[in-house]
C-alpha cells in the first residue's frame, strides 16, 4: 500500500493529506476525490497538533463568520462572502406545540444565498483558488447552483453550473442573475452529477462536488462548530438533519468529535436524525431496512433541494445515526407543507421544503418515540421558503380580499 505523506503548505491550514474513508490509504492534499486502490470516498484528515493550537479565545476573536473556524479548515478564506454564524434561535412555541423541552432552530436561510450551501462552496472555491483552477462548477439541485455562481462571481472565477432542467424558478432566475454558464439538463440530479463527473475528467475545472469534494465536504463542519459555540460551548442531545447526500449530516457529527477530542466541549453524547423526503428516502429506507447499502431511487415530490436518488455519503449517514443511537425518517409532500407552514407559524423562520422535511420528520419521530421530547434538540433549517414559493402558495393565501371600506372590513368577519 502506497502512503504518501508530505509537509501541507500554509494555505491548506491544519489538513495534512486525504484519506480514504474505506481503506484508509493516504494522499496529497490536492484534487482528487477518489482512492486508486479501492476506489472508495476520499476525506480531509488533520494534523491534531496545528487543530490544537485554536482555542475557544483564538475562535472568539475571530471574523463572525464560518471562517472563525479556519484553524479546523483545510484552507485558508481566499474565497469568502462572510457566510455563516448564523442565528441560532429558541423555538418554545414549537416545542409547546410538539410537546417539547428545549428546541432550537439553526437558520442557515441566512446566508449570503439563503441556504447552508454557501459553507461548502466557501471551502470548495477557497480550494480551486489555491489549487490554481479559473473555472467553478458544480452539479446541483438548486441551492448550490446559487452558491457556486455567487461565489465565482465575487472572487473574479467563471462558473459553469449544470442543474436538472425542472427545477424552481425560485433557484434557476437566482443563479442566472450572476451571469455565469447554466446550464439545464435533460435529465435527473443523479444524471447531472454522472455527466458531470465525465466533464471533469476532460476539462481542468473544479467542480466543486466531485474533483474538490473533499474540501467542500468539509465546510459543513462549520454547522456543528457554531451550534456548539452558540450554546455556550456545549453539545445538544439530539440533532434533526435534513439528507441529500448525506455529506452535512456526517459532517456535523465529524465537527462534534473534532470538539470533542480537541477538548473545546465536554464530549456528551448526543444523537444524530435524519430527515428525507418519501419521494426520495433512499437511506431512510436502508435505515429501516437494517442495510449497510444505500438502494439508489428515482427521486419524485416538491423537495427538490433532497433528491439525490443514488447519495453518496448515504452509507456514511447511515453509520452516524446508528452510531449515536438516533433514527431516521421521511415524510410525504402534504406534511412537508405542514412543516413550512407550522415552523413560519410558530418561529417566524419560514423554510424552504427541505425545512418543511426536517420539521414533519421532526414530528414523526416525536410521535415514534423515537426522540425524547425532554432532551434538548437543535434542528436546521438549511434553506429559504423564498426559492420554493410554489410549495405553499396554494395554502398561504391571504385571510381575506375586500372593498377599502370598514364594512367590507366588518362583513368578512374580521371583527372577531
Ligand atoms: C444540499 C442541501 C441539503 C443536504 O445536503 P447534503 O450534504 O447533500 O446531504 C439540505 N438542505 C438543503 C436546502 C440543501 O440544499
Ligand atoms: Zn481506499
Amino acid at each position: 500500500m502506497t502512503s504518501v505523506i508530505e509537509r501541507p503548505a500554509a494555505q491548506f491550514g491544519s489538513a495534512s493529506n486525504l484519506v480514504c474513508r474505506e481503506c484508509g490509504a493516504t494522499y496529497p492534499l490536492g484534487p482528487s476525490h477518489v482512492c486508486e486502490l479501492c476506489f472508495g470516498p476520499l476525506e480531509i484528515a488533520y494534523d491534531a497538533d496545528l487543530q490544537r493550537l485554536v482555542t475557544r479565545e483564538s475562535i472568539a476573536s475571530g471574523p463572525a463568520t464560518m471562517w472563525r473556524y479556519r484553524g479546523l479548515l483545510p484552507v485558508a478564506p481566499l474565497v469568502d462572502l462572510n457566510v455563516g454564524m448564523t442565528r441560532l434561535v429558541p423555538a418554545p412555541h414549537l416545542a409547546r406545540e410538539l410537546g417539547m423541552k428545549s428546541l432550537w432552530v439553526k437558520d442557515d436561510s441566512g446566508n449570503p444565498t439563503h441556504s447552508f450551501k454557501d459553507r461548502v462552496v466557501s471551502v470548495a472555491a477557497s480550494a480551486a483558488a489555491a489549487l490554481g483552477y479559473e473555472v467553478l462548477a458544480c452539479a446541483s439541485t438548486g441551492n448550490l447552483a446559487n452558491a457556486v455562481a455567487a461565489a465565482a462571481a465575487n472572487a473574479g472565477l467563471k462558473s459553469v453550473v449544470l442543474i436538472p432542467h425542472d427545477l424552481e424558478a425560485g433557484k434557476v432566475v437566482t443563479t442566472a442573475v450572476y451571469g455565469g454558464t447554466l446550464v439545464a439538463v435533460e435529465g435527473s440530479y443523479d444524471d447531472v452529477n454522472r455527466l458531470c463527473a465525465e466533464v471533469a475528467g476532460e476539462l481542468p475545472w473544479a467542480f466543486v462536488n466531485v474533483n474538490v469534494r473533499p474540501f467542500y465536504a468539509e465546510g459543513s463542519k462549520t454547522v456543528g462548530y457554531e451550534i456548539a459555540e452558540q450554546l455556550g460551548w456545549r453539545l445538544p442531545e439530539q440533532v434533526v438533519i435534513p439528507i441529500a447526500s448525506g455529506s452535512l449530516l456526517t459532517k456535523v457529527d465529524k465537527a462534534w468529535r473534532e470538539l470533542g477530542s480537541l477538548g473545546l466541549v465536554d464530549a456528551t453524547p448526543y444523537k444524530v436524525f435524519g430527515a428525507q423526503s418519501a419521494g426520495c428516502a433512499p437511506v431512510s429506507t436502508a435505515f429501516h431496512a437494517g442495510h449497510d447499502v444505500v438502494q439508489p431511487v428515482r427521486p419524485t415530490g416538491i423537495a427538490k433541494s433532497l433528491n439525490i436518488g443514488n447519495p453518496a455519503d448515504g452509507p456514511y449517514a447511515l453509520d452516524v445515526v446508528r452510531r449515536t443511537g438516533g433514527s431516521i425518517a421521511d415524510v410525504g409532500d402534504a406534511e412537508i407543507v405542514d412543516g413550512i407552514q407550522l415552523l413560519a407559524r410558530t418561529t417566524g423562520i419560514f423554510a424552504e421544503t427541505a425545512g418543511g422535511v426536517t420539521v414533519a420528520t421532526l414530528r414523526k419521530l416525536l410521535a415514534a418515540g423515537e426522540l425524547d421530547p425532554a432532551a434538548e434538540t437543535v434542528i436546521l433549517n438549511t434553506g429559504d421558503g423564498l426559492k420554493t414559493l410554489d410549495a405553499v402558495e396554494p395554502v398561504a393565501r391571504p385571510t381575506a380580499t375586500i372593498a377599502p371600506t370598514l364594512s367590507a372590513f366588518r362583513e368578512a368577519g374580521l371583527f372577531e
